[in-house]
Protein backbone atom coordinates (compact mmCIF):
# COMPACT_ATOMS: atom_id res chain seq x y z
CA UNK A 1 0.00 0.00 0.00
CA UNK A 2 1.43 3.73 -0.89
CA UNK A 3 2.58 5.52 2.22
CA UNK A 4 1.00 8.68 3.18
CA UNK A 5 2.27 12.15 2.68
CA UNK A 6 2.74 12.30 6.68
CA UNK A 7 3.78 8.64 6.20
CA UNK A 8 6.67 9.37 3.50
CA UNK A 9 7.47 12.80 6.09
CA UNK A 10 8.54 10.61 8.20
CA UNK A 11 10.30 8.35 6.41
CA UNK A 12 12.46 11.03 5.14
CA UNK A 13 12.82 12.41 8.80
CA UNK A 14 13.64 8.62 10.25
CA UNK A 15 16.46 8.16 7.96
CA UNK A 16 18.32 11.18 9.11
CA UNK A 17 17.48 10.56 12.47
CA UNK A 18 19.47 7.30 11.78
CA UNK A 19 22.24 9.08 10.49
CA UNK A 20 22.84 11.43 13.56
CA UNK A 21 21.38 8.25 15.87
CA UNK A 22 18.76 10.77 17.65
CA UNK A 23 17.79 9.26 21.17
CA UNK A 24 13.89 7.08 20.29
CA UNK A 25 12.15 9.27 23.05
CA UNK A 26 13.73 12.64 21.00
CA UNK A 27 12.74 10.68 17.86
CA UNK A 28 9.25 10.56 19.24
CA UNK A 29 8.75 14.11 20.29
CA UNK A 30 9.41 15.46 17.47
CA UNK A 31 7.71 13.02 15.40
CA UNK A 32 3.77 14.01 16.32
CA UNK A 33 2.13 17.61 15.70
CA UNK A 34 1.36 19.20 18.43
CA UNK A 35 -2.03 20.15 18.19
CA UNK A 36 -4.21 19.21 15.51
CA UNK A 37 -7.33 21.28 14.97
CA UNK A 38 -10.48 20.08 12.52
CA UNK A 39 -13.19 22.54 12.13
CA UNK A 40 -16.50 22.35 10.32
CA UNK A 41 -18.15 25.85 9.71
CA UNK A 42 -21.19 26.66 7.77
CA UNK A 43 -20.70 29.49 5.12
CA UNK A 44 -24.01 31.34 3.64
CA UNK A 45 -23.76 30.72 -0.31
CA UNK A 46 -25.13 33.95 -2.56
CA UNK A 47 -28.16 31.86 -3.18
CA UNK A 48 -29.09 32.14 0.17
CA UNK A 49 -28.01 28.23 0.96
CA UNK A 50 -25.62 27.00 3.33
CA UNK A 51 -22.75 24.84 2.96
CA UNK A 52 -20.71 23.59 5.53
CA UNK A 53 -16.71 23.29 4.93
CA UNK A 54 -14.31 21.36 6.79
CA UNK A 55 -10.76 22.81 7.28
CA UNK A 56 -7.69 22.00 9.60
CA UNK A 57 -5.03 23.69 11.13
CA UNK A 58 -1.81 21.86 12.71
CA UNK A 59 0.98 22.99 14.63
CA UNK A 60 3.55 20.54 14.76
CA UNK A 61 6.14 22.36 16.83
CA UNK A 62 6.19 25.61 19.00
CA UNK A 63 9.26 24.92 20.71
CA UNK A 64 11.75 27.60 18.28
CA UNK A 65 9.21 30.15 18.41
CA UNK A 66 5.33 30.21 16.56
CA UNK A 67 4.24 27.99 14.45
CA UNK A 68 4.47 29.43 10.72
CA UNK A 69 2.72 27.84 7.73
CA UNK A 70 0.24 28.67 4.61
CA UNK A 71 -3.15 27.88 4.42
CA UNK A 72 -4.40 26.29 1.31
CA UNK A 73 -8.13 25.97 -0.63
CA UNK A 74 -8.29 22.54 -2.30
CA UNK A 75 -10.71 19.42 -2.80
CA UNK A 76 -8.08 17.27 -1.87
CA UNK A 77 -6.88 18.59 1.28
CA UNK A 78 -7.12 16.32 4.33
CA UNK A 79 -5.90 16.22 7.72
CA UNK A 80 -2.99 13.59 6.85
CA UNK A 81 -1.50 16.22 4.17
CA UNK A 82 -1.83 19.40 6.22
CA UNK A 83 -0.17 17.24 9.40
CA UNK A 84 2.94 16.86 6.86
CA UNK A 85 3.02 19.89 5.34
CA UNK A 86 2.96 20.98 9.16
CA UNK A 87 5.96 18.82 10.09
CA UNK A 88 8.26 19.54 6.75
CA UNK A 89 7.64 23.55 7.79
CA UNK A 90 9.60 23.13 11.38
CA UNK A 91 12.41 21.51 9.74
CA UNK A 92 12.32 24.77 6.87
CA UNK A 93 12.80 27.22 9.74
CA UNK A 94 15.46 25.57 11.48
CA UNK A 95 17.58 24.89 8.90
CA UNK A 96 17.46 28.63 7.76
CA UNK A 97 17.71 29.31 11.30
CA UNK A 98 14.42 31.61 11.98
CA UNK A 99 12.73 31.23 15.33
CA UNK A 100 9.42 29.61 13.94
CA UNK A 101 8.07 25.80 14.55
CA UNK A 102 6.10 24.24 12.02
CA UNK A 103 2.37 24.89 10.84
CA UNK A 104 -0.24 24.73 8.17
CA UNK A 105 -3.70 24.91 8.00
CA UNK A 106 -6.20 23.97 4.30
CA UNK A 107 -9.65 24.04 3.91
CA UNK A 108 -11.69 21.14 1.59
CA UNK A 109 -13.26 23.51 -1.24
CA UNK A 110 -12.88 24.05 -4.80
CA UNK A 111 -12.21 27.82 -4.82
CA UNK A 112 -12.82 28.06 -8.66
CA UNK A 113 -16.44 27.14 -8.13
CA UNK A 114 -17.24 29.96 -5.40
CA UNK A 115 -17.92 33.34 -6.30
CA UNK A 116 -15.44 36.50 -4.90
CA UNK A 117 -17.69 36.89 -2.10
CA UNK A 118 -18.18 33.44 -1.33
CA UNK A 119 -14.91 33.16 -0.61
CA UNK A 120 -14.27 35.79 1.21
CA UNK A 121 -17.15 34.95 4.10
CA UNK A 122 -15.54 31.27 3.85
CA UNK A 123 -12.11 32.87 4.45
CA UNK A 124 -13.21 35.01 7.13
CA UNK A 125 -15.09 32.44 9.04
CA UNK A 126 -12.74 30.13 8.65
CA UNK A 127 -9.83 32.23 10.04
CA UNK A 128 -12.34 33.05 12.84
CA UNK A 129 -12.90 29.32 13.66
CA UNK A 130 -8.87 28.93 13.78
CA UNK A 131 -8.53 31.68 15.98
CA UNK A 132 -8.38 29.73 19.17
CA UNK A 133 -5.44 28.73 18.45
CA UNK A 134 -3.62 31.17 16.32
CA UNK A 135 -1.97 34.41 17.48
CA UNK A 136 1.08 36.47 16.52
CA UNK A 137 3.09 35.08 18.84
CA UNK A 138 1.63 32.14 18.46
CA UNK A 139 0.86 30.79 14.68
CA UNK A 140 1.53 32.99 11.97
CA UNK A 141 -0.56 31.29 8.72
CA UNK A 142 0.75 32.93 4.79
CA UNK A 143 -0.99 31.50 1.51
CA UNK A 144 -0.42 28.65 -0.02
CA UNK A 145 -2.00 26.60 -2.70
CA UNK A 146 -4.99 28.75 -4.21
CA UNK A 147 -4.57 31.35 -1.14
CA UNK A 148 -3.16 35.05 -2.27
CA UNK A 149 -2.87 38.21 -1.15
CA UNK A 150 -6.27 39.14 -0.75
CA UNK A 151 -7.53 36.71 1.36
CA UNK A 152 -4.46 36.95 3.96
CA UNK A 153 -5.63 40.78 3.84
CA UNK A 154 -9.61 39.80 4.93
CA UNK A 155 -7.36 37.05 7.59
CA UNK A 156 -6.15 40.29 8.78
CA UNK A 157 -8.85 41.91 8.82
CA UNK A 158 -11.07 39.35 10.65
CA UNK A 159 -8.53 39.03 13.17
CA UNK A 160 -8.40 42.86 13.72
CA UNK A 161 -12.17 42.89 14.57
CA UNK A 162 -12.33 40.11 16.50
CA UNK A 163 -9.58 41.70 18.64
CA UNK A 164 -10.83 45.08 18.77
CA UNK A 165 -7.39 46.77 16.82
CA UNK A 166 -5.09 46.15 13.68
CA UNK A 167 -2.96 43.20 14.25
CA UNK A 168 0.19 43.42 11.35
CA UNK A 169 1.70 40.36 12.54
CA UNK A 170 -0.72 37.52 12.46
CA UNK A 171 -0.75 36.74 8.67
CA UNK A 172 2.44 37.16 6.32
CA UNK A 173 1.77 37.36 2.45
CA UNK A 174 -0.15 40.69 2.74
CA UNK A 175 -0.74 43.18 0.41
CA UNK A 176 2.29 46.15 0.70
CA UNK A 177 -0.32 48.41 1.35
CA UNK A 178 -1.31 47.10 5.07
CA UNK A 179 1.97 45.58 6.01
CA UNK A 180 3.17 43.49 3.61
CA UNK A 181 6.93 43.26 2.80
CA UNK A 182 9.21 44.08 -0.08
CA UNK A 183 11.12 41.84 -1.62
CA UNK A 184 8.22 39.40 -0.83
CA UNK A 185 7.20 38.50 -3.67
CA UNK A 186 10.81 37.31 -5.53
CA UNK A 187 11.78 35.94 -2.00
CA UNK A 188 11.48 31.88 -3.08
CA UNK A 189 13.20 32.51 -6.56
CA UNK A 190 16.06 34.61 -5.12
CA UNK A 191 16.48 32.10 -2.64
CA UNK A 192 16.94 29.68 -5.15
CA UNK A 193 19.18 31.86 -6.91
CA UNK A 194 21.47 32.12 -3.79
CA UNK A 195 21.58 28.33 -3.15
CA UNK A 196 22.62 27.33 -6.74
CA UNK A 197 25.22 30.35 -6.53
CA UNK A 198 26.22 28.36 -2.90
CA UNK A 199 26.58 25.24 -4.74
CA UNK A 200 28.51 26.33 -7.51
CA UNK A 201 31.42 28.46 -5.43
CA UNK A 202 31.60 24.83 -2.83
CA UNK A 203 31.41 22.42 -5.92
CA UNK A 204 34.25 24.89 -6.92
CA UNK A 205 36.39 25.18 -3.68
CA UNK A 206 35.95 21.07 -3.31
CA UNK A 207 37.41 20.89 -6.71
CA UNK A 208 34.31 18.45 -8.02
CA UNK A 209 34.11 20.79 -10.86
CA UNK A 210 35.99 23.75 -12.38
CA UNK A 211 33.61 25.90 -13.43
CA UNK A 212 32.06 29.90 -12.41
CA UNK A 213 28.60 29.99 -12.66
CA UNK A 214 28.74 33.21 -15.37
CA UNK A 215 29.69 29.93 -17.50
CA UNK A 216 26.80 28.19 -16.74
CA UNK A 217 23.75 26.66 -18.38
CA UNK A 218 20.30 26.35 -16.43
CA UNK A 219 17.44 24.92 -17.23
CA UNK A 220 14.09 25.85 -14.62
CA UNK A 221 10.71 23.89 -15.12
CA UNK A 222 8.34 26.40 -13.73
CA UNK A 223 7.59 29.72 -14.66
CA UNK A 224 5.25 31.17 -12.14
CA UNK A 225 6.09 32.92 -8.85
CA UNK A 226 9.41 30.69 -8.01
CA UNK A 227 10.55 29.83 -11.37
CA UNK A 228 9.99 33.29 -13.13
CA UNK A 229 12.36 34.74 -10.46
CA UNK A 230 15.11 31.84 -10.29
CA UNK A 231 15.58 32.69 -13.59
CA UNK A 232 15.74 36.19 -13.86
CA UNK A 233 18.14 36.77 -10.39
CA UNK A 234 20.14 33.79 -11.74
CA UNK A 235 20.57 35.53 -15.18
CA UNK A 236 20.78 38.98 -14.15
CA UNK A 237 23.23 39.02 -10.93
CA UNK A 238 24.78 35.47 -11.78
CA UNK A 239 25.52 35.83 -15.09
CA UNK A 240 24.51 32.14 -15.45
CA UNK A 241 22.84 31.21 -19.19
CA UNK A 242 18.98 30.39 -18.82
CA UNK A 243 19.21 28.03 -21.83
CA UNK A 244 15.50 26.26 -21.21
CA UNK A 245 12.35 27.34 -20.01
CA UNK A 246 8.99 25.50 -19.52
CA UNK A 247 5.41 25.62 -17.73
CA UNK A 248 2.58 23.89 -18.08
CA UNK A 249 1.76 25.12 -21.56
CA UNK A 250 5.41 23.41 -22.65
CA UNK A 251 9.49 23.74 -22.54
CA UNK A 252 11.83 25.33 -24.78
CA UNK A 253 15.70 26.15 -25.86
CA UNK A 254 17.56 28.47 -26.76
CA UNK A 255 21.29 28.00 -26.52
CA UNK A 256 22.41 31.57 -26.38
CA UNK A 257 19.87 31.94 -23.72
CA UNK A 258 16.57 33.57 -22.62
CA UNK A 259 16.56 37.25 -21.97
CA UNK A 260 14.56 36.42 -19.02
CA UNK A 261 12.70 39.72 -17.93
CA UNK A 262 11.44 39.44 -21.76
CA UNK A 263 9.65 36.22 -21.56
CA UNK A 264 8.21 37.93 -18.28
CA UNK A 265 6.86 40.85 -20.31
CA UNK A 266 5.80 38.28 -22.67
CA UNK A 267 3.56 36.02 -19.96
CA UNK A 268 2.31 38.90 -18.78
CA UNK A 269 0.19 39.46 -21.66
CA UNK A 270 -0.43 35.95 -23.12
CA UNK A 271 -0.24 33.89 -19.79
CA UNK A 272 2.10 31.35 -20.75
CA UNK A 273 5.20 31.05 -22.39
CA UNK A 274 3.75 28.70 -24.93
CA UNK A 275 4.25 30.91 -28.68
CA UNK A 276 6.98 32.95 -27.49
CA UNK A 277 9.28 34.09 -29.93
CA UNK A 278 12.86 33.91 -29.90
CA UNK A 279 13.22 30.34 -28.83
CA UNK A 280 15.37 27.94 -30.55
CA UNK A 281 13.34 24.92 -30.20
CA UNK A 282 10.36 23.76 -28.51
CA UNK A 283 10.69 21.10 -25.89
CA UNK A 284 8.62 19.04 -23.71
CA UNK A 285 8.98 19.27 -19.86
CA UNK A 286 10.57 15.43 -19.77
CA UNK A 287 12.62 16.99 -22.33
CA UNK A 288 13.97 19.98 -20.61
CA UNK A 289 14.40 18.32 -17.55
CA UNK A 290 17.27 15.68 -19.19
CA UNK A 291 18.39 18.67 -20.88
CA UNK A 292 22.54 18.66 -21.56
CA UNK A 293 22.77 21.31 -18.68
CA UNK A 294 25.19 22.62 -15.64
CA UNK A 295 22.07 23.31 -13.42
CA UNK A 296 18.32 22.11 -13.11
CA UNK A 297 15.65 24.23 -11.25
CA UNK A 298 12.67 22.26 -10.89
CA UNK A 299 9.87 25.00 -9.63
CA UNK A 300 7.02 23.80 -10.79
CA UNK A 301 5.03 20.48 -9.05
CA UNK A 302 5.85 18.21 -7.04
CA UNK A 303 7.24 14.22 -8.30
CA UNK A 304 8.40 15.52 -11.78
CA UNK A 305 12.13 13.45 -11.24
CA UNK A 306 11.31 9.51 -10.94
CA UNK A 307 12.89 6.34 -11.13
CA UNK A 308 11.74 6.27 -14.88
CA UNK A 309 13.74 9.67 -15.77
CA UNK A 310 16.24 9.87 -12.76
CA UNK A 311 19.13 7.89 -14.85
CA UNK A 312 18.26 10.25 -17.86
CA UNK A 313 19.20 13.45 -15.85
CA UNK A 314 21.98 14.91 -16.95
CA UNK A 315 22.62 18.44 -14.77
CA UNK A 316 25.22 18.44 -12.36
CA UNK A 317 23.49 20.29 -9.86
CA UNK A 318 19.82 20.41 -9.10
CA UNK A 319 18.10 23.30 -6.96
CA UNK A 320 14.84 22.25 -5.56
CA UNK A 321 12.59 24.96 -6.41
CA UNK A 322 9.42 23.05 -5.84
CA UNK A 323 8.25 21.57 -2.73
CA UNK A 324 8.99 17.28 -3.16
CA UNK A 325 10.23 17.72 -7.17
CA UNK A 326 12.54 14.04 -6.60
CA UNK A 327 10.42 10.97 -5.69
CA UNK A 328 12.91 8.89 -2.28
CA UNK A 329 13.54 6.37 -5.33
CA UNK A 330 14.58 8.74 -7.80
CA UNK A 331 16.76 10.60 -5.00
CA UNK A 332 18.93 7.36 -4.86
CA UNK A 333 19.47 7.24 -8.04
CA UNK A 334 20.45 10.86 -8.24
CA UNK A 335 22.67 10.29 -5.50
CA UNK A 336 24.78 7.29 -7.18
CA UNK A 337 25.07 9.76 -10.13
CA UNK A 338 27.13 11.97 -7.81
CA UNK A 339 24.55 15.26 -8.84
CA UNK A 340 24.49 17.47 -6.19
CA UNK A 341 20.97 18.40 -4.92
CA UNK A 342 20.34 21.73 -2.60
CA UNK A 343 17.44 19.82 -1.07
CA UNK A 344 13.35 21.52 -1.05
CA UNK A 345 13.70 22.89 2.08
CA UNK A 346 16.70 24.54 2.04
CA UNK A 347 16.03 25.42 -1.93
CA UNK A 348 12.74 27.38 -1.46
CA UNK A 349 13.21 28.87 2.00
CA UNK A 350 13.42 32.10 1.16
CA UNK A 351 9.88 32.59 0.84
CA UNK A 352 9.63 31.85 4.38
CA UNK A 353 12.86 33.91 5.68
CA UNK A 354 11.03 37.25 3.74
CA UNK A 355 8.05 35.96 5.90
CA UNK A 356 9.58 36.26 8.97
CA UNK A 357 11.04 39.68 7.99
CA UNK A 358 7.71 40.69 7.16
CA UNK A 359 6.06 39.69 11.05
CA UNK A 360 9.08 41.21 12.39
CA UNK A 361 8.36 44.64 10.77
CA UNK A 362 4.70 44.07 11.32
CA UNK A 363 5.24 43.42 14.97
CA UNK A 364 7.52 46.68 15.12
CA UNK A 365 5.54 48.81 12.95
CA UNK A 366 8.49 49.98 11.42
CA UNK A 367 9.20 48.73 7.50
CA UNK A 368 12.69 48.34 5.70
CA UNK A 369 13.78 49.31 2.44
CA UNK A 370 14.48 46.46 -0.74
CA UNK A 371 17.98 46.32 -0.26
CA UNK A 372 18.10 45.56 3.56
CA UNK A 373 15.58 42.77 2.70
CA UNK A 374 17.67 41.35 -0.28
CA UNK A 375 20.88 41.43 2.38
CA UNK A 376 19.57 39.73 4.88
CA UNK A 377 17.76 37.50 2.78
CA UNK A 378 21.08 36.85 1.17
CA UNK A 379 23.27 36.11 4.42
CA UNK A 380 20.54 34.00 6.07
CA UNK A 381 20.65 31.47 2.95
CA UNK A 382 24.40 31.39 2.63
CA UNK A 383 25.02 30.55 6.07
CA UNK A 384 22.05 27.78 6.61
CA UNK A 385 23.78 26.31 3.14
CA UNK A 386 27.31 25.99 4.56
CA UNK A 387 26.02 24.96 7.79
CA UNK A 388 24.14 21.93 5.62
CA UNK A 389 27.09 21.35 2.97
CA UNK A 390 29.40 21.07 6.39
CA UNK A 391 27.09 18.78 8.07
CA UNK A 392 27.28 16.83 4.83
CA UNK A 393 30.94 16.17 5.24
CA UNK A 394 30.42 15.67 9.13
CA UNK A 395 27.99 13.02 8.69
CA UNK A 396 29.45 11.71 4.84
CA UNK A 397 25.87 12.53 3.75
CA UNK A 398 24.06 13.68 1.35
CA UNK A 399 22.63 17.08 1.31
CA UNK A 400 18.76 16.16 1.65
CA UNK A 401 19.58 13.98 5.16
CA UNK A 402 22.46 16.89 6.11
CA UNK A 403 19.55 19.48 5.92
CA UNK A 404 17.29 17.71 8.05
CA UNK A 405 19.92 16.32 10.84
CA UNK A 406 20.95 20.75 10.93
CA UNK A 407 16.79 21.32 11.43
CA UNK A 408 16.71 18.30 14.02
CA UNK A 409 20.19 19.19 15.96
CA UNK A 410 18.36 22.77 15.98
CA UNK A 411 14.82 21.76 17.53
CA UNK A 412 15.97 18.46 19.50
CA UNK A 413 18.49 21.25 21.63
CA UNK A 414 15.67 23.53 21.77
CA UNK A 415 13.64 20.79 23.01
CA UNK A 416 16.01 19.60 25.54
CA UNK A 417 16.74 23.46 26.94
CA UNK A 418 13.47 24.12 27.70
CA UNK A 419 12.76 20.85 29.45
CA UNK A 420 9.81 18.98 29.98
CA UNK A 421 6.84 21.32 31.73
CA UNK A 422 5.73 20.89 34.69
P1 LIG B 1 2.92 29.26 -9.54
O1 LIG B 1 1.51 28.81 -9.63
O2 LIG B 1 3.23 30.71 -9.53
O3 LIG B 1 3.74 28.65 -10.80
C1 LIG B 1 3.72 27.30 -11.13
C2 LIG B 1 4.36 27.14 -12.50
O4 LIG B 1 4.40 25.75 -12.83
C3 LIG B 1 3.57 27.82 -13.63
O5 LIG B 1 4.46 28.39 -14.56
C4 LIG B 1 2.85 26.65 -14.29
O6 LIG B 1 2.54 26.88 -15.66
C5 LIG B 1 3.88 25.56 -14.12
N1 LIG B 1 3.29 24.23 -14.26
C6 LIG B 1 2.10 23.79 -13.80
N2 LIG B 1 1.89 22.51 -14.19
C7 LIG B 1 2.99 22.15 -14.88
C8 LIG B 1 3.38 20.97 -15.53
N3 LIG B 1 2.58 19.91 -15.57
N4 LIG B 1 4.59 20.95 -16.13
C9 LIG B 1 5.40 22.04 -16.11
N5 LIG B 1 5.08 23.20 -15.51
C10 LIG B 1 3.89 23.24 -14.92
O7 LIG B 1 3.54 28.49 -8.30
P2 LIG B 1 4.84 28.88 -7.45
O8 LIG B 1 4.44 29.74 -6.32
O9 LIG B 1 5.91 29.32 -8.39
O10 LIG B 1 5.21 27.46 -6.82
C11 LIG B 1 5.94 26.48 -7.54
C12 LIG B 1 6.42 25.41 -6.58
O11 LIG B 1 7.23 26.02 -5.57
C13 LIG B 1 5.34 24.65 -5.81
O12 LIG B 1 5.80 23.35 -5.55
C14 LIG B 1 5.26 25.40 -4.49
O13 LIG B 1 4.75 24.60 -3.44
C15 LIG B 1 6.72 25.71 -4.28
N6 LIG B 1 6.99 26.82 -3.36
C16 LIG B 1 6.55 28.08 -3.63
C17 LIG B 1 6.84 29.11 -2.74
C18 LIG B 1 6.43 30.52 -3.02
O14 LIG B 1 6.83 31.41 -2.24
N7 LIG B 1 5.70 30.81 -4.07
C19 LIG B 1 7.56 28.84 -1.56
C20 LIG B 1 8.01 27.55 -1.31
C21 LIG B 1 7.71 26.55 -2.22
Amino acid sequence: MALSLFENALKQFNKAADVMQLDPSMREALSLPKRELTVNFPVRMDNGSIKVFTGHRVQHSLTRGPAKGGIRYHPDVTLDEVKALAFWMTWKSAVVGIPYGGGKGGVQVDPSLLSDSEIERLSRRFFSEIQIIIGENQDIPAPDVNTNAQIMAWYMDTYSMNIGHSVLGIVTGKPVDIGGSLGRNEATGRGCRVCAEQAVKYLNDKGVINKPINKMTVAVQGFGNVGSFAALTSQQECGATIVGISDVSGGMYNSKGFDVADVIEYVKTNKVIKGYPKAEKVLTNEELLTLDVDILIPAALENVITQENADHIRAKIIVEGANGPVTPEADEILIKKGIFSVPDFLANAGGVTVSYFEWVQGLQWFFWDLDRIRQALHSILEKAFADVADCAERYKTDMRSAAYVVAIEKVAHATKLRGIYP
